[in-house]
This record gives structure tokens, C-alpha cells and sequence, in this order.
């Protein structure tokens, strides 16, 4: 439910409707615009719906709209803006595309930092690097750990660019907190719903990717754990969901990518790496990405792929990287077009 308050209500009609929301067993969430404040009545157990309804009728009160969606926070009925998520001096769902690249896995500090310099050089604004890594088989490379944190680290004190990297479980969330600049949850765990309610309290910025197999409106009820929790700094990331084409590792959605910024207010980032799962389609779905309006992009380099010890076959090397950036322009300019 949204309380849209008159342009003319005062503080004390705004606060009055505030502690009736909570009177009625619902959370108050109060958006301050340039004219007018609007407050969001969020469902919390079972609200007495009927009385909230009742506001209509009090001072300062101008309309009151039920939401259609089942989410409340994340859903542009309630704030029609478009959120800025800012990460030191970056600002992602600002009018520039922000591209944030590296390795799928941390591996050495040779591999990391010769991959953080050549993204940088080529345009990109942030690293990524999982330390922490989920993976489909236990056999497979499980990522350096505290050892990779460490490492993306340092280098980002040299290059300056902020760190993305995923964290796996609760129990590493502290350590995570402690290196990164922006907190990555992984395809697998958008539906962890520990961990959301943890991230929801955490002082940094979530990178939440859809799930392959799931919904867009099971998306944006994810990332509303995060903002429901306080947590009000969260990019979307599309990265493909599940396709019966054995050819592709997943298909891109990009009607998803459309349709999640029509419905929710959060900057989207569009990971062409995984969504394709083939370095060739890399730079062609980037462009995508960007034409159909992601934010940005994120990415997946290495110095020497046919080495990595993840993901090798969809990561870019630096001089295919700094190619694709050079492509980008047009579909940048198309975007801004349209807009
Ligand atoms: C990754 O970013 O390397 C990764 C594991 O991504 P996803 O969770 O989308 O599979
Ligand atoms: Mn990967």
C-alpha cells in the first residue's frame, strides 16, 4: 500500500500517519521527494488492511494506492526514479555504463593484477574476482579464499579500481565485508534467504544475480529481502537463466532485463560471460545489454584463458576486452537515444 501525503502536509501529519501504519502491523517507509513525501506501508505478518485504508481520510493525506505487485520497496509504484547506487566515485544507474571486469576466480597476484591493469587500461571502472567460488562439481577449483580477498586487495590499491566479489554463505560474510566494496550473490544463492537477511544489514552495496531459473518477479522479491532488511544500495544482475540449447550455457534474457527496469526502480547490470557461456558471443550480447538499457556490464578477463582455472572458455583475454570497449560506443550512443 502507498500513502501519497499533499504537497502542503506537515511534519506532524506526516509522522501522525507514520505511527498509524505501525499501529495497523505494518513497516512505514518514507520516500522525501523534491514536492511531496510518500510512504510505503509494508506488509509485515498480517496487517489490518482495512484500517490502513482508512488514512484516506486523514489530514495531510491525499490518495491511497494498493500496490499491485507483491513487492513493495524495489517497485517504481513506490519510487519512480531510478536509484543511484554509488561505489566510492562510480555511480551505477547514472546516465554512464559502468563496466566492471576480471577473472571469473582469483587465482595468483600476477594473474590478478596483470588482469586488473589491462581492464583498466581499456575503460573499466571496477574488478571483480571471485575468492570465494561456487562451483558445480567439489572437485573443481574452490577459489584462494581469505588468501584471493587479500589479493583483490591490493590490487585494488594500485590500480583504484573497487572490488566485486561474491560471497558464498554467512559464514564468510564477515571476511567478505572486510575486502570488498561491493558484495556479489552468486546465481545459485538468490533464493538464500539467510544470507539476503544478513546482506540487509551490511554497510556495503549487493550485486544480486538472477537466478537460471527464476522469474523476474522471484528476482526483484530477492533483492526486496535486501532493501526490507535496510539495505537500500542493490544492482540486479542478469546473467542468463537456464536454455535447452546445449550450444549456450544459459540464454540471455534481455526482455527480462526490460521488464525488470519497468517494474523496479534498482540499477541493472547485464553479465554477458556466463549468460552466453562463449567468448565469440561476448561482445555482440554486451552491445545487446546495453541497447535494451542495462547499466552495465560485468564481465569475465583473463591474461591467458586457455589456462584459467574457471570459466576459461567464455573469459575474454585483454586484447579481445579492449576491443569490445571500443565496440560498446555505438550501442551506448543508441541507448542514450532512446532514453
Ligand atoms: C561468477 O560470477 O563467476 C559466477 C559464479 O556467476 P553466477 O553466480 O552467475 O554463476
Ligand atoms: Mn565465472
Amino acid at each position: 500500500m502507498i500513502v501519497n501525503m499533499s504537497a502542503s502536509a506537515t511534519e506532524e501529519e506526516i509522522n501522525h500517519v507514520v505511527e498509524r501504519i505501525k499501529e495497523c502491523g505494518y513497516l512505514p517507509h518514507l520516500i522525501r521527494g523534491a514536492e511531496r513525501t510518500v510512504i510505503g506501508a509494508v506488509g509485515k505478518n498480517r496487517g489490518r488492511r482495512s484500517e490502513l485504508e482508512a488514512l484516506r481520510v486523514a489530514p495531510g493525506v491525499e490518495d491511497i494506492i494498493p500496490i499491485s505487485q507483491p513487492f513493495t520497496l524495489v517497485s517504481r509504484e513506490l519510487q519512480p526514479q531510478r536509484t543511484v547506487v554509488r561505489v566510492k566515485d562510480i555511480a551505477i544507474g547514472g546516465p554512464e555504463v559502468v563496466v566492471i571486469a576480471g577473472p571469473c576466480s582469483v587465482e595468483s597476484r600476477e594473474q590478478l593484477l596483470e588482469t586488473a591493469r589491462g581492464v583498466k587500461a581499456a575503460g573499466a571502472k571496477m574488478l571483480r574476482g571471485g575468492a570465494f567460488k561456487p562451483r558445480t562439481s567439489p572437485y573443481e577449483f574452490q577459489g584462494l579464499g581469505v588468501e584471493g580477498l587479500k589479493i583483490l586487495k591490493d590490487a585494488s590499491k594500485e590500480t583504484g579500481l573497487p572490488i566485486v566479489t561474491e560471497v558464498m554463505g554467512v559464514e564468510d560474510l564477515d571476511d567478505v565485508a572486510e575486502y570488498a566494496d561491493v558484495m556479489q550473490v552468486g546465481a545459485r544463492n538468490m533464493q538464500n534467504y539467510p544470507l539476503l537477511r544478513r546482506l540487509g544489514s551490511v554497510p556495503r552495496p549487493v550485486l544480486l544475480k538472477r537466478g537460471p531459473g527464476a522469474t523476474v518477479k522471484e528476482w526483484l522479491l530477492a533483492a526486496e529481502y535486501l532493501l526490507s532488511g535496510g539495505n537500500p544500495n542493490v544492482v540486479l544482475c542478469e546473467r542468463g537463466i537456464k536454455t535447452f540449447d546445449p550450444d549456450l550455457r544459459n540464454a540471455l534474457d534481455l526482455a527480462g532485463v526490460a521488464l525488470a527496469k519497468e517494474l523496479c526502480h534498482l540499477p541493472i547490470v547485464v553479465d554477458p560471460s556466463h549468460a552466453t557461456g562463449r567468448r565469440s558471443l561476448v561482445p555482440a550480447a554486451a552491445r545487446a545489454a546495453i541497447a535494451i538499457g542495462a547499466d552495465g556490464l560485468i564481465v569475465e578477463v583473463h591474461p591467458c584463458p586457455e589456462r584459467a582455472l574457471s570459466d576459461g572458455p567464455q573469459s575474454l583475454d585483454l586484447p579481445a576486452f579492449a576491443a569490445m570497449m571500443t565496440s560498446l560506443d555505438r550501442a551506448i550512443a543508441l541507448a542514450a537515444a532512446a532514453s
